[in-house]
This record gives C-alpha cells, structure tokens and sequence, in this order.
C-alpha cells in the first residue's frame, strides 16, 4: 500500500499518520518525493479498510500495490538499489563481472583463473565449494576447504568473492569467509533457507530457479527481504524450455521486465544458460544491451580437465576477448564497467 500526503502536510501530520499505522503493526518504508510526500506500508494490507485512512485531513491518496512483492517492488523504491561489496557496487550506473570457475578444486586452479580474470578486468571472483550436482556420483565441491582457498585467492587479487550456499548450517562459514552468497537455481524456493538469509545482511545473489516464473523469483527475494536482509541480487540463469540445443533458454526479457517491476540489480549467467562456451559471448554481449548490471561467467584454464562444467567455461583468452568487447560496448550504452 502507498500513501501520497497531501502537498502542504506537515512533519507531525505525517508522523501521525505513519504511529497510526506502525500501532497496527505495519512497517514503514519513507520515500520523500520533490512534490509530494509518499511512504509505503508493509503487511499483510489485505483485510485493511484503506478508506479508514481519508479520515486523515492530510492523506490525499492510499494506492494498493497489486503486486504480491512489496520491498522488492519498484512502486515502493524508484531507485536503483546498489550493492556495495568491498570496493564494487553492484547496480546503477555499474556493469559488474563475476568470474572464475564453476567449481573451486585446488589453490592452484583458482590462483591461475584468479590471476587472469582479474587482468582482464573482471571485480569479483566465483567458485563454487558446495556444488549441487544432479548425480550423487560427482564431484560434490571441496566444502569449507574450497571457501577457505577462495576467501586466499580474492584477497591476494584484491576480489569480493561469492560462492553458493546449499545449506543453513554453513552459514557461519560463509559469514566468515565469502561476501556474497549465492543461492542456486535449485535452492530458490527453499523458503526456510531464504528465512535464515532475512536474518543476516550479507548481500545474497538469487538464482532464479529454471522452472520458474519471474514472479514466483521476485517472491523469493520478497522472502529474503522481509525477513531484514536488503542486500539482494537477482541472477537470470537460463530456463527450460523445449528447446534441447542450448542447456537452458535466457530469458532475455526478464531484463527490462525486472527493471520495470523492482529496484534490485540483475545479473545475467550465460554460462548456465547456454551450456556451451561458444554462446556465452554474444549473449554477454546481448545482456548488456538488454540494461543487465551485470554478468556472472565461468572460466577455467583447462576446461577440458574441469571437475564441473567444463563445456561452456571460457578459456581466459576467450573471456579477455569477452572483457575488451564488453567495454567497447558498455562505452556505447554510457555504463561504467567497474
Ligand atoms: C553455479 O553457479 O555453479 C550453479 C550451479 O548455478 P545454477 O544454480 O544456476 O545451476
Ligand atoms: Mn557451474
């Protein structure tokens, strides 16, 4: 629900009708306008007569939001939420690059990937340490050890590093060694998971899940939200479809279409959504046109020898060449890649 004050209301006005409604139990959310003053009110709204509010000499309209997403909702925040990470901010202005390989699998491999995503000019360094594999017979991750040489790695390179949580007992691990947690595709509707991530304010990088829709992901970053967390990234990854010659479709549209609806910043994984590497540079190239803040890639040196995702990991040559191209690009688009 939005409140617009009338032009002239006074502080105490204002204050009186926001106690009126905190007495409800309802929370707050100011945003002042030039002309106008207006705040949102988060809650469960639906048995709440609206009308009851007019009887407020200075409340000039209560606008419902029709949407079940309220903090992630645009209508209630018209700015861009941007995400500081040690010295990157993700969102705005800011086109961010995440890169590194899918799975950590020694302190040598993330050194040498490290070391060339960060010469070409990538600001935070992937690896996942928990790894949710389809087959119970695969590599599974190295666990806290992979967290551990990550947190190394990104410090010697001067990286915030993100890698993916699976499960609410390792929070303390990733509060101690990661700085922003990612949750899978696979995880994005475990609810009781995304209540523990309201808890902390550890910045969260939300996967949309392959078989779901935008709304049921901004949902799930709603979970995140009201729970207290603010810090939330939302992740296109590719979903099913019909289609079998791609590992996933990117859905190009969840672009514009999330920028319209929320004030959280997207960042695009063409790697998990095309499966092979030779795809993953024009759909870059297309996400950025498309207004993405960002792009998470796969990149390991010797792909052909990686313990997961082998297939669509760029070489560093090739992710270089991605990197020089996103720049021209984003030059064009008057973003800032940094
Ligand atoms: C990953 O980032 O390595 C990963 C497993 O991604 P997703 O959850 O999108 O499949
Ligand atoms: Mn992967």
């Amino acid at each position: 629900m939005i409140i617009k004050m009338k032009k002239q209301s006074t502080k105490e006005q204002i204050k009186k009708v926001q106690n009126h409604l905190k007495a409800k139990g309802f929370e707050i959310h100011d945003s002042v306008g030039e002309t106008y003053h207006i705040f949102g009110v988060v809650g469960d709204t639906a048995q709440f007569d609206t009308r009851s509010l007019y009887a407020f000499e200075s409340v000039d309209s209560v606008i419902r939001i029709q949407e079940p997403f309220k903090k992630v909702n645009r209508k209630l925040k018209n700015e861009d939420t941007l995400i500081k990470v040690k010295d990157v901010t993700i969102g705005g202005p800011n086109l961010t690059v995440m890169a590194g390989p899918c799975s950590v699998e020694s302190k040598q491999q993330v050194d040498i990937i490290a070391k060339a995503v960060k010469k070409s000019g990538a600001h935070i360094l992937r690896g996942g340490a928990y790894k949710p594999r389809t087959s119970p017979y695969t590599f599974q991750g190295m666990g806290k050890e992979g967290l551990k040489i990550l947190n190394e790695v990104g410090q010697k390179y001067n990286m915030p590093i993100v890698s993916e949580l699976m499960d609410k007992d390792h929070i303390p691990e990733f509060l101690e060694y990661v700085d922003i947690i990612q949750i899978g595709a696979r995880n994005m509707q475990n609810f009781a998971l995304l209540k523990e991530l309201g808890k902390i304010d550890k910045p969260v990088m939300l996967k949309r899940g392959f078989s779901n829709t935008i709304e049921e992901w901004l949902m799930s970053a709603e979970y995140i939200m009201a729970g207290g967390n603010e810090n939330v990234i939302l992740c296109e990854r590719g979903i099913r479809t019909f289609e079998p010659y791609t590992r996933n479709t990117l859905d190009i549209s969840t672009i514009p279409i999330i920028k319209k609806l929320s004030h959280l910043p997207v960042i695009i994984d063409p790697s998990h959504a095309a499966g092979h590497w030779d795809l993953v540079e024009s759909l870059s190239m297309a996400s950025i046109a498309a207004g993405a803040d960002g792009l998470i890639i796969e990149v390991h040196h010797e792909p052909e020898n990686a313990l997961s995702d082998g297939a669509q990991s760029l070489k560093p040559k090739k992710f270089d060449d991605l990197m020089i191209k996103a720049n021209n690009l984003t030059t064009v688009l008057n973003k800032k890649i940094s």
